[in-house]
């Protein structure tokens, strides 16, 4: 079902209003976790004025440590949804347990699935008997291939509104924090009619190295851009280390914007 034979012609995923894979790009932005909501707000206003057309914000979060902050839940949904309204922009949220599917699809309309559940055929059935789009990050171990299937869990439920997000991989050189795979996105091209997105702040954990793979991400051919942004990283709840100041957001935004004017 995710492949170009079943379906010639690229999907465009409606999100809340938002068309993603039709052209226009996808700006998703928000901090790593649902924090405060006045923080939220702000962050929140602060990108639409950039240019972000999604607001993002994990209420659930997937940490390495079982001692780190692992999010809000159910009361980050009520924040991150309240956000989005005020603000006028769709909201994706992570959701990392089958068994919360239902409450998270009652918040969000794009739910994501991280990269450490690219692989959790249970959450990804799950996510396919919703009806609100997927996320799909790619794990980071997984192949092109091991990523288009579990996209066809999805699919396989009904579920057709399936986006795919490139966010890096494990790779033997800790100079990044994982390995950009820029080439994922025209491989998937060339193999799937899902619409693809680049996630420049996972894949290099690193504020300097987000603009240029961003706007490489966009030369490749991806169908939007997917950045997380903090006002006080310092502070952040998680992944601070690697967000982008909303000023920061503002100007790699404009150079996405006249790069994908050129395309
Ligand atoms: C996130 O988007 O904050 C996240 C945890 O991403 P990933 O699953 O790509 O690590
Ligand atoms: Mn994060």
């Amino acid at each position: 079902l995710a492949s170009l034979d079943a379906h010639p012609q690229p999907s465009v995923v409606d999100v809340g209003g938002v068309p993603v894979g039709g052209g226009q790009l996808a700006m998703i932005a928000g901090p790593c976790a649902v924090e405060e909501p006045e923080r939220m707000l702000r962050i929140a206003m602060a990108v639409k004025a950039a240019g972000a057309n999604i607001y993002r914000g994990g209420a659930y979060k997937p940490r390495t440590s079982p001692y780190s902050f692992q999010g809000l839940g159910e009361d980050g949904l009520k924040i991150l949804r309240d956000v989005g309204d005020t603000c006028g922009m769709p909201i994706v949220t992570e959701v990392t347990d089958p068994r919360n599917v239902e409450t998270v699809a009652r918040y969000a309309d794009l739910l994501q699935i991280g990269a450490r559940n690219m692989q959790n055929f249970v959450l990804l059935t799950e996510v396919g008997q919703s009806n609100k789009p997927v996320l799909l990050k790619r794990g980071m171990s997984a192949t092109i291939v091991d990523w288009l299937m579990s996209a066809e869990y999805v699919l396989a439920q009904g579920n057709p509104n399936v986006i795919l997000c490139e966010r890096g991989i494990k790779s033997f050189d800790p100079s990044t924090r994982n390995l950009f795979d820029v080439a994922a996105v025209p491989v998937v091209k060339g193999l799937s009619h899902l619409p693809v997105i680049v996630d420049p702040s996972h894949a290099t954990g690193k504020p300097a190295l987000i603009p240029p793979c961003a706007l490489a991400g966009v030369a490749a051919g991806a169908d939007g851009v997917h950045i997380e942004v903090h006002d006080q990283p310092e502070v952040a709840k998680s992944d601070g280390p690697q967000a982008l100041l909303p000023e920061q957001y503002a100007e790699v935004a404009d150079q996405i914007r006249q790069l994908a004017a050129l395309l």
